[in-house]
């Protein structure tokens, strides 16, 4: 049995060699099972490529692809998913934050056989900036209410799956990623293994507030088309909003001839009424907008990632 380990690096060259020694402890341990340790270099500007070409000098389990530049965590999980070749399969953070210590665990969990993949989630959130882990409760709420797809609070993307799990990613080919989503929507039994946080060994988090935010709205519409009905519920709302002004301009107009009322009272109205429609076309024109600019880039069908260099023969390339 052979289990392979996906690491998406970017950056990381504080963290890869307490990682590696790390790895090769725990791969002792499960001395039963062949591993393959599969390091995507997300276009670092660091020297986490030549640390993981060191490595790979003295360990034929290390394999590595390096992407031409950065094209972030989704790209390099998808290209790890697509080069691995293990009957078991996870994805492993480079910064520790994912403790490989659980490897043992999750595999006698999947021997059993009565679960396809074991993944892992933080029940605290400890060393997290207490408005980070706001969103990301207040995220995981949203999502289930917006999908039929089932994520769970805490959820991380280190899970390992077996053969069947990695194929149907490997399937997905689309290019709007959200894989906590995506885990979720191809179903296969998965038992949730609870772990405190860890912060990072070294090096600083790549997840600035914003670029969090903007990858969690990313992932609510790669997964739900409810927000394109909101305008509905504006249309609703602009018309309510008109009823007021609308019924004092009729009841001038009958009792002192059109435009003859308060004029100032009428035009202030009219306003009020001009100001909300045309917030609610604006911000629906936004929502549209941005689903138009989704389907743009799927429609243009371009690579994934591209690779620069690698150790792998037959490297995929999607
Ligand atoms: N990562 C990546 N490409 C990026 C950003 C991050 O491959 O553009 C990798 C990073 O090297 C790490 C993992 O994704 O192995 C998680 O990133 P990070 O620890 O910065 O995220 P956080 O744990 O703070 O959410
Ligand atoms: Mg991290």
């Amino acid at each position: 049995m052979k289990i392979s380990l996906i690491i998406p690096c970017y950056n990381e060259e504080l963290s890869l060699n307490p990682l590696y020694e790390e790895l090769k402890r725990v791969s002792k341990e499960m001395s039963s099972y062949e591993f393959e340790y599969i390091f995507i270099d997300d276009g670092s500007k660091d020297k986490t490529l030549s640390i993981i070409k060191d490595f790979a000098l003295n360990d034929e389990r290390v394999k590595y692809i390096s992407f031409s530049k950065n094209f972030g965590k989704e790209a390099a999980m998808y290209a790890g998913f697509c080069n691995s070749t293990g009957d078991y399969s996870a994805v492993m953070d480079a910064d520790m934050q994912d403790p490989p210590s659980l490897l043992p665990q999750m595999i006698e969990i999947l021997q059993t056989g009565d679960y396809d993949s074991v993944a892992t989630r933080r029940v605290s959130r400890k060393g997290e900036p207490p408005i980070r882990s706001f969103f990301a409760n207040m995220f995981y709420r949203i999502f289930r209410r917006a999908t039929n797809v089932s994520i769970v609070s805490g959820a991380r993307d280190f899970r390992l799956m077996k053969r069947e799990m990695v194929d149907a990613i490997v399937q997905m080919c689309e290019h709007n990623r959200f894989s906590k989503g995506i885990f979720g929507w191809i179903g296969f039994k998965t038992y949730w293994l609870p772990f405190k946080n860890v912060e990072r060994v070294a090096g600083q988090s790549k997840w600035s507030f914003w670029k969090l935010f903007k990858y969690s709205l990313d992932g609510i519409s790669a997964f739900s088309d409810s927000a394109l009905k909101i305008p509905y519920f504006f249309g609703g709302l602009s018309a309510c909003a008109s009823i007021a002004p609308l019924s004092y301009l009729i009841y001038s107009s009958v009792k002192y001839g059109f435009w003859l009322g308060n004029t100032a009272i009428a035009s202030s109205l009219l306003l009020f009424t001009l100001l909300i429609v045309s917030t609610f076309a604006f911000l629906s024109l936004g929502i549209l907008g941005s689903y138009v600019s989704k389907t743009y880039n799927e429609v243009k069908n371009r690579p994934h990632y591209i690779v620069a260099q690698t150790n792998k023969k037959d490297v995929v390339k999607k």
